[in-house]
């Protein structure tokens, strides 16, 4: 047996119907006929069946108008032999009645075609204005809301049922909707175009009396001598938030970074004068012991002097190291984080700017690992620093492939992958690479990767560099990863 579809059912039925129409018309007619015969008796047979059949013709087309042609002729002939005689006159009158009717049907074919295909349009016209993510707002002459698609349903808050009507004023905050008139009046007056043919941005304001940004390109149509105006509307809101978040990311970041950089540092001298601390320390103690056991007054006080220098020694070494544990734990803020949305935001800043470079970048993230425990600001910085550095090494290559990646590592660690197809690390360069003050750049600081080593083990993970397979530089970084049932522990 052959299936039939929804749409199938529906057509059999609104034939079944047309044609239900046609022979309703006429039982009507004929029933009016009838009630009437004994006045009417034979006069004007035809004229209460002419009313079936254009109804027939104009609702159903040419088939049901045919049809309530074709059966009320009988009915016609019915009255005609009940009371009258049935002549050629008849004859001919109910010929000249066939052929109308024919005639009649033909043109409610054409109507009805017509109609068809406007209404095919209209649903054609209806589906693009749905899909489209731009508001469609159509409005007449005088600035009244004739149509109001569904994404304008969305953005400003009304249905259509409520704007379509009023004038579009309504979606506009002061001093637009004041003014609004009259811009339409002046471009009818002097055909001189304000938003018309091109897009502006301007405010628009929702049901709620809110304020939002949006772009407007309105086109003009004339059809059939009436004047209305098309309103292409984009939602600005979030392309604006968007822009805001990344403008308030870089500023967070500088600023993070600086003071990141100025830990490195002190951490690199800490480094640096703990040995010639330790040193000092140790050669004040040694001629400390010299002097011990020599009864010199002079050299009793000298002796004084020396285990204060030794203590003062030990202090700073003392303060150094706490300074270094501060800076290790540099009051990091840890949160379950999605690496996925941290690579994309980081990346995003970095390549501020690397647009008009050519770079191709791509993001691989493996689904089955996502959240990671971290301070967001911090692995961002270790992020934003290994992309710049990826994209300072491949100025000078034809190829400028940057690919980040996400894959789930032993230990519940997930690993960080940022591949370039850069320049390289040299040798020389390989061994000293998270040292501090390493760097081969004219205006390099050398401390963004020693930096990135203290973030990264910090959060118990490790960073490693190495060549990349097919020329370029690999540099991999772990994150301790939590499980889907970890954070919504942590969440509850
Ligand atoms: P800076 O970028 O200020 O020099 P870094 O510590 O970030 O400091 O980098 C140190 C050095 O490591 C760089 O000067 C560069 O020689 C080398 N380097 C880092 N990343 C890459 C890379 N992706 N490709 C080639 N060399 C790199």
């Amino acid at each position: 047996m052959p299936v039939r579809n929804r749409s199938d059912v529906a057509s059999r039925r609104e034939t079944v119907l047309r044609y239900a129409i046609a022979v309703a018309a006429v039982a009507l007619a004929f029933t009016a006929r009838f009630v009437l015969a004994s006045i009417l008796k034979d006069q004007a047979p035809y004229l209460f069946f002419l009313p079936p059949v254009l109804l027939a013709a104009g609702v159903g087309g040419f088939g049901p108008g045919i049809l309530a042609t074709g059966l009320s002729i009988p009915l016609v002939f019915f009255f005609i032999a009940n009371y009258g005689t049935v002549g050629w006159t008849e004859v001919a009158n109910g010929a000249v009645f066939v052929l109308i009717g024919v005639g009649t049907a033909w043109i409610g074919k054409r109507l009805r075609q017509a109609r068809i295909l406007a209404l095919t349009r209209e649903a054609h016209l209806q589906s693009i204005i749905d899909i489209v993510p731009e508001a469609t707002i159509v409005i007449d002459g005088r600035g009244i809301i004739q149509s109001f698609s569904a994404t304008a349903e969305r953005m400003f808050g009304y249905t259509a049922a409520e704007a379509i009507g009023n004038n579009v004023t309504l979606l506009m905050p002061s001093p637009y909707r004041e003014e609004h008139d009259g811009y339409i009046e002046r471009y009818r007056d002097t055909g001189e175009p304000r938003v018309i043919g091109t897009g502006r941005v301007v405010a628009a304001q929702r049901k709620d009396g809110s304020t939002f940004p949006i772009e407007l390109a309105v086109g003009e149509i004339w059809p059939a001598g009436q004047r209305f105006f098309t309103g292409f509307i984009r939602d600005l809101t979030e392309r604006q938030e968007t822009e805001a978040r990344l403008q308030e990311l870089r500023s967070e970041l500088a600023h993070v970074s600086r003071l990141t950089e100025m830990g490195g540092m002190a951490s690199a001298i800490a480094h640096e004068l703990n040995q010639p601390l330790a040193a000092i320390a140790n050669y004040l103690k040694g001629s400390r012991r010299l002097l011990d056991g020599s009864a010199d007054e002079r050299l009793v006080i000298l002796r004084d002097a020396i285990d204060s220098a030794a203590d003062q020694a030990l202090r700073a070494g003392q303060i150094i190291r706490h300074m270094r544990d501060f800076i290790g734990r540099g009051g990091s803020e840890r949160q379950i984080q999605s690496i996925a949305k941290l690579v994309e935001e980081a990346s995003a800043l970095a390549l501020v700017g690397a647009k008009d470079q050519g770079i191709h970048v791509t993001f691989d993230f493996d689904p089955r690992v996502d959240l990671v425990l971290a301070d967001k600001v911090q692995v961002q910085q270790v992020l934003v620093n290994l992309i710049r550095n990826a994209i300072e090494a491949m100025e000078e290559s034809s190829e400028r492939n940057l690919t980040v990646r996400t894959t789930p590592a032993d230990d519940m660690m997930i690993v960080v992958q940022v591949d370039d197809t850069g320049s390289g690390i040299s040798e020389e360069m390989a061994a000293r690479l998270f040292q501090p003050f390493a760097t081969t750049k004219p205006r390099g600081m050398g401390v963004g990767l020693s930096i990135s080593r203290t973030i990264v083990e910090a959060h118990g993970g490790q960073i490693e560099a190495g060549p990349r397979a097919g020329g370029g530089t690999t540099f991999r970084f772990t994150l301790p990863a939590v499980t889907k049932e970890e954070s919504s522990d942590a969440h509850r």
